[in-house]
């Protein structure tokens, strides 16, 4: 709100003085003297000193308006570079340009020099990051809440067609971004016993908490700046540190310094790293500690500034909402329990009103194998009092049931948080929220019909659908900026903060000249694309081809087994069947990392870099296919990737993606969606319709028709099929290597994601796809009314709907 936009020259003058002056500051030498990632960090801490004086107002404005405040707890927050970004939101951009030009400097050239802030492992983590970004853009009193690991997601090294992972030293120099906290620290609690205990004359028992290990959190904030908006929120990082006097050495015994300098390392373990699998969860202790500590340190620390500045501890769900992204977080609700019982001392009904009516949750995933679980012996070994607490709510959840349901002990069974030795974190969250929300419509309804049913049918108030979004500030105003301005000739920039007008561009898609716009920055982008892979992958690509795309983690149910399998279907009949043509030739690009210890993906990978190696070689197809792996995929690799699509791949197995984010960003930059009916795709098709992306597959009804039947069979599927067979034999035969691992896992596992049972239909969908490109004309239609229907997956959209439906809050105007 209220933001006067800047008039570059007057900007000019005082941009560049500030810039010469803090780069003398920081470093005590000329300008000209100084190396890119120093001209870097001078660069952004000039932008800095226009973000703070933003964040100081916005934080007094809340206080002075009392109004309620959101913190987004989520275990990840996959940002990327922001440099760029927040240049475009502070209205700093072509100043900074212009200034750096008459310095000698390319702002391009230093944007590399920031590391990408890889927080995270993919579509969960960068949701988050949309989403603070839409909170702050929106002018919303909303927060992020994290940690701050000190080595991010690993680099991913492609070395003989295998995946290499090296540490991601992130930090190495330094982060310009954050500002240390250490004012602000609290302390964590981890370990130790917990009991009950009678006290004599006293009617009740009296917890005793001992033997426990101090850490200190430290939080690290991050400033999250509004589009063209005076609103700067928090993006706060914790930070696990000692808690003891490392000074009197002198005085201690050996022992003791050993004991000092092992809790020293275990603390510091932490923090250290981000855990690498994504959807996957190991039960693996530290995991644990990471997703209670910062939990502890958020919700202390919350609760802490809000007694401070109020007196009545009922009002506490009117002035602070708590979201819970996935299940990692929900130990937010035994630790508010905690906080209010053990250190307010409110009597349980009261603290579970209050707790029950500020945690709200959303669901990421119904794949079993990510449902978290921890063995109770491990949880009360690390939690004893919240394992208490967790204890308590079950019992006295259970109760409920037991008297609304009489006899009904399998549904008890059902819905108990601790089941068979184990607590299960999604049950808990379920329990302890208001709000349960599905990410996407399909997903959503798979939730009240199949995985949490029984919840369903006890809560069915507190189920809702809230489809995700994408920032289209990074993702197309960012990524690639020529499309924006294409747009804004069309609507003005008023779209660029009103992303609903991008509708209007539907009155343009039967425009000579925009389609034939479109195509050029189409084209532009291709070869943007095309250069870098011509210098990493050192293959050349014709940008005349298909840019046909699948860039996510790599994992069986997105099927990038099936998308290779089917290539060495396409390349076979090229070189065999004599009445086989490709009329357009078509660049397969691949992209993404595996989990370091998830066999199948890994060896996915490797089977990929095997046909790309073959294919890419053979002169005798005269470059009809090339395969490409983009090494390292992540964010800032994205902004160049997704803009460079013709084709979006998006074929998990029909009820598996909960809705992915990868899909809207293809979209709002004119890629046709080759998809599944699953996730957000479902909405995608609902936009664009049947003209405008090739739908293929099994449907989601069919797919959990046939768990439940079990009668699917890939050996018959194996035995009938004969395009599925020749595929499967070649994993074998030596024509790529030795792939015997990914033939026995799709026999083994019974095809368990219909890779083989919807290869055919796979297969057609991709002569659809070039049946319409042929069309030319048609397809650059289709490509505008994909643009300008994606409007709804911006997720200011999103936000919206989190504001107003679950979190009851307002815009508020920094003054
Ligand atoms: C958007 C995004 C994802 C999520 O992609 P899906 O296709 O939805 O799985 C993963 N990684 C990065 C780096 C992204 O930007």
């Amino acid at each position: 709100m209220a933001f006067i936009e800047r008039d570059i020259d007057e900007i000019k003058d005082e941009l560049k003085e500030r810039f010469i002056l803090t780069s003398k500051i920081l470093y005590g030498r000329e300008l000209s003297e100084l190396s890119q990632n120093e001209v870097y960090n001078a660069v952004a801490a000039v932008v800095k000193q226009y973000t703070t004086e933003n964040w100081i107002k916005t934080n007094k404005q809340y206080a002075i308006n009392d109004n309620k405040q959101i913190y987004y707890f989520s275990i990840e927050f996959l940002l990327g570079r922001l440099l760029n970004t927040n240049l475009i939101n502070l209205d700093l951009k072509n100043a900074l340009k212009i200034v750096l030009k008459e310095l000698d400097v390319k702002l391009d050239d230093i944007y590399n020099e920031e590391p990408d802030a890889g927080l995270g492992n993919g579509g969960l983590g960068r949701l988050a990051a949309c989403f603070i970004d839409s909170m702050a853009s929106l002018s919303l009193p909303a927060h992020g809440c994290g940690l701050r690991y000190q080595y991010g997601l690993f680099e991913q090294k492609i070395i003989n067609g295998t995946q290499i992972e090296i540490p991601d030293n992130w930090l190495r120099d330094g982060y310009a971004w954050e500002f240390r906290k250490p004012n602000k620290a609290v302390n964590v609690r981890i370990g130790g016993h917990a009991y009950m205990k009678e006290v004599p004359g006293e009617e009740n028992l009296q917890l005793v908490y001992e033997g426990y290990t101090d850490i200190m959190a430290v939080p690290y904030d991050v400033p999250v700046i509004g589009y063209k908006n005076t609103t700067v929120n928090t993006l706060r990082l914790w930070n696990a540190e000692v808690n003891m006097d490392f000074s009197d050495y002198g005085t201690l015994t050996q022992e003791e310094i050993n004991q000092r300098q092992e809790y020293r390392r275990w603390v510091n373990r932490i923090t250290e790293y981000l855990y690498p699998d994504d959807r996957l969860s190991d039960g693996k202790k530290l995991r644990l500690l990471q997703e209670y500590f910062f939990v502890s340190a958020g919700v202390q620390s919350i609760i802490r500034h809000f007694m401070r500045t109020h007196d009545n501890v009922y009002d506490l769900s009117d002035k602070i909402g708590i979201h819970i992204n996935d299940t990692h977080p929900a130990t937010a609700v035994p630790e508010m329990m905690r906080i209010l019982v053990d250190d307010y001392g409110l009597e349980w009904e009261d603290a579970w009103d209050i707790t029950t009516q500020t945690c709200a949750y959303t669901n990421h995933t119904i794949l079993p194998e990510a449902l978290e679980k921890w063995d109770v012996g491990l949880f009360k070994e690390m939690l004893p009092r919240i394992y208490m607490i967790v204890e308590e709510i079950n019992r006295r959840f259970l109760e409920g049931i037991r008297k609304k349901y009489p006899g009904d002990e399998a549904l008890v069974r059902e819905l108990s948080i601790i089941e068979n030795g184990q607590v299960h974190m999604a049950r808990l969250a379920v329990v302890g929220s208001y709000s349960v929300n599905g990410v996407a419509k399909i997903h959503s309804d798979i939730l009240k019909t199949s995985t949490l049913k029984y919840f369903y049918k006890v809560f069915p108030r507190k189920f809702n659908n809230k489809t995700n979004g994408i920032t289209h500030r990074r993702w197309l105003i960012s990524a690639n900026n020529d499309l924006a301005h294409l747009i804004d000739d069309k609507l003005t920039r008023e779209w660029r903060q009103n992303i609903k007008l991008l509708k209007k561009i539907n009155n343009y898609v039967d425009d000579p000249d925009f389609l034939k716009a479109i195509k050029k920055v189409k084209r532009a982008r291709k070869r943007d694309l095309a250069k870098y892979v011509l210098s990493h992958n050192k293959v050349r690509v014709k940008i005349d081809s298909i840019f046909d795309i699948q860039v996510k983690r790599i994992h069986s149910y997105k099927r990038q087994l099936m998308n290779i399998l089917h290539i060495m279907y396409q390349y076979n009949r090229l070189k065999n069947d004599p009445d086989y043509d490709m009329p357009v030739p078509v660049v397969y690009f691949f992209g993404g990392k595996a989990a370091p210890g998830y066999y199948t993906a890994k060896e996915t990978i490797r089977l990929i870099n095997a046909v790309a190696d073959k294919i890419n070689n053979d002169e005798s197809i005269n470059g009809k296919i090339k395969v490409i792996f983009l090494e390292n995929f992540g964010v800032s690799l994205g902004e160049m990737v997704y803009p460079a699509a013709d084709v979006s791949e998006q074929i998990s197995t029909a009820s598996k993606e909960a809705s992915g984010t990868g899909n809207m960003k293809f979209m709002m930059n004119g890629a046709i969606t080759l998809g599944t009916m699953d996730g957000a795709n479902v909405e995608i098709h609902e936009q664009v319709g049947d003209d405008n992306c090739v739908i293929f597959g099994l449907r989601a009804d069919e797919v959990i028709s046939y768990y439940e039947n079990g009668n699917y069979n890939a050996w018959d599927e194996y035995n009938t099929n004969e395009n599925v067979r020749t595929v499967m034999n070649q994993l074998t035969d030596g024509t790529y290597g030795n792939f015997q691992t990914l033939f026995d896992y799709l026999i083994n596992s019974n095809d368990e994601f219909f890779i083989l049972k919807d290869f055919n239909a796979y297969i057609e969908a991709h002569e659809e796809i070039v049946r319409r490109y042929q069309d030319q004309d048609a397809w650059l239609r289709s490509s505008a009314v994909n643009i300008a229907n994606s409007g709804i997956f911006s997720s200011d959209r999103t936000i919206t709907e989190y504001a107003e439906d679950i979190w009851d809050i307002e815009p508020v105007e920094i003054k």
